[in-house]
């Protein structure tokens, strides 16, 4: 399929072209239409999978047509870094139309904001706190919203924005489209998407696109070591662009501070730094001025540097879900990546887990250089045998492999019951 079967406005057509998409990703394939069509949709995917365009493209295209400089589209996201990729990506891809977007969130003097939405804007790119602010004083008008994007829900839910979601909801017009983004689907987002959403289209995308491009490793070593097996394997493997991701912003903090002592141009991105920190952290990072940056799960959410060659999880994931989004950061557009996981004493049950879900056991693997002193790595962790993939799981492990975006994806037209299911496909 291309982007000539969705029959783009020739200006929106010229917008993709100068970004260099040549095919749309399954969730834009899926999305583009039921959204051209007007109706509702539940989008069950993550960053990664080219959501952002499957849902601004048909936007654009509706506001071709229309009054302009009043907020007909309003995108909401957890954070300020998803807020302006969002943004980014509407300016690049409707630069040779009339349409304009702003962001709005906090951290940041609401002078310009202000001024953007004087001047008149026909998207708004938001976060839900200074929203309500902007709402309450009387600085932004939605009565003209026509479609409203909730993006990464999950996570707003997570970051306790719920209250905050639902006092939007009453400012604005009942009668809309409402396009409904998560990457899972608790049942708490399940109850809030079947609130709101009518008749929705389900576009649910699994875990390809990192899962073909990534190959998964595991090097067991024990936890008082792992700082000193980083530093060696990063001497290694050289670090290129390196993403390390730690359980807590403390442990994000030391690590980082080990790592540019140790020779390596490191910043840490986590949740106690401002907001000038952390984005000093993300554009250092993205400009390659930082080779490695050492961040916990919700501090990374969002940011959107395709470059990363390698994924190291220096503390176990929490979760499964929290795995394939921390690895969802490497392997994107058309790159390959690897997955690296140090495990230690105490981690066995969510190795195991994961493997289940990924279909096939994660490789060992031991640093040739590094002392482990009486530690044995493979009696810790011993390779286990192949395991045939579980049915319906769309996320495999591979060790090699060009990516392509290959759908393992359905649409549905109804809402699953509340509570049905919790991850995705
Ligand atoms: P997203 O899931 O929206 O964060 O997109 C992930 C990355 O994929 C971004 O860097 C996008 O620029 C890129 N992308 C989106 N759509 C396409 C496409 N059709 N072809 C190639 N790359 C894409």
């Amino acid at each position: 399929m291309s982007f000539e079967s969705f029959s783009f406005d020739p200006r929106i057509a010229a917008g993709i072209k100068a970004v260099g998409y040549s095919n749309p990703t399954p969730i834009q394939e899926q999305a583009i239409p039921v959204i051209l069509q007007g109706r509702d949709v539940l989008g069950v995917a993550q960053t990664g999978t080219g959501k952002t365009a499957a849902f601004i493209l048909p936007i654009l295209q509706r506001f071709t047509q229309g009054s302009l400089r009043q907020v007909r589209a309003l995108v909401v996201a957890p954070t300020r870094e998803l807020a302006e990729q969002i943004h980014q990506a509407t300016v690049d891809l409707g630069k040779q139309t009339k349409i304009r977007s702003a962001t709005v969130y906090g951290g940041v003097s609401k002078g310009p904001q202000l001024s953007a939405l004087r001047r008149g804007v026909e998207i708004v790119v938001a976060c839900p706190g200074r929203l309500l602010d902007h709402v309450q004083s009387g600085t932004i008008d939605l009565s003209h919203v026509e479609v409203l994007v909730l993006d990464e829900a999950d996570r707003m839910c997570d970051m306790g924005f719920l209250p905050d979601i639902r006092r939007i909801l009453k400012h604005l017009p009942t009668v809309r489209q409402t396009l409904f983004f998560s990457a899972t689907m608790p049942s708490e987002i399940r109850r809030l998407a079947d609130s709101i959403l009518t008749d929705p289209a389900t576009v649910q995308i699994g875990m390809i696109a990192p899962a073909e491009t990534v190959s998964h490793a595991l090097f067991p070593v024990p936890q008082e070591q792992k700082a000193d097996l980083l530093l060696t394997m990063l001497r290694e493997k050289g670090a290129d662009r390196v993403l390390v991701f730690t359980r807590t912003k403390h442990r994000a903090k030391n690590l980082a501070r080990k790592l540019s002592t140790g020779g390596f141009r490191a910043s840490a991105l986590q949740g106690n730094m401002t907001q000038p920190q952390r984005q000093t952290a993300i554009d250092g990072f993205r400009s390659g001025r930082y080779k490695v940056l050492v961040a916990t799960d919700i501090a990374a959410r969002g940011i959107d540097v395709p470059e990363i060659s390698h994924v190291i999880n220096f503390d176990m994931p929490d979760t499964v879900d929290a795995y394939t989004h921390r690895i969802g950061r490497t392997g994107r557009a058309h790159r390959s990546g690897k997955a690296c996981t140090l495990a230690s004493f105490g981690d066995g049950q969510m190795i195991r887990m994961i493997e289940r879900t990924l279909g096939s056991p994660i490789a060992r693997e031991r640093v040739a250089d590094f002392d482990y002193g009486v530690f044995l790595p493979e009696r810790q962790f011993p390779q286990p045998k192949p395991t045939s993939p579980r049915p319906g799981k769309s996320y495999r492990s591979r060790t090699s492999g060009s990516r392509s975006y290959r759908p393992s994806t359905r649409t549905r037209t109804r809402p699953q019951p509340a509570g049905a299911g919790s991850g995705r496909s």
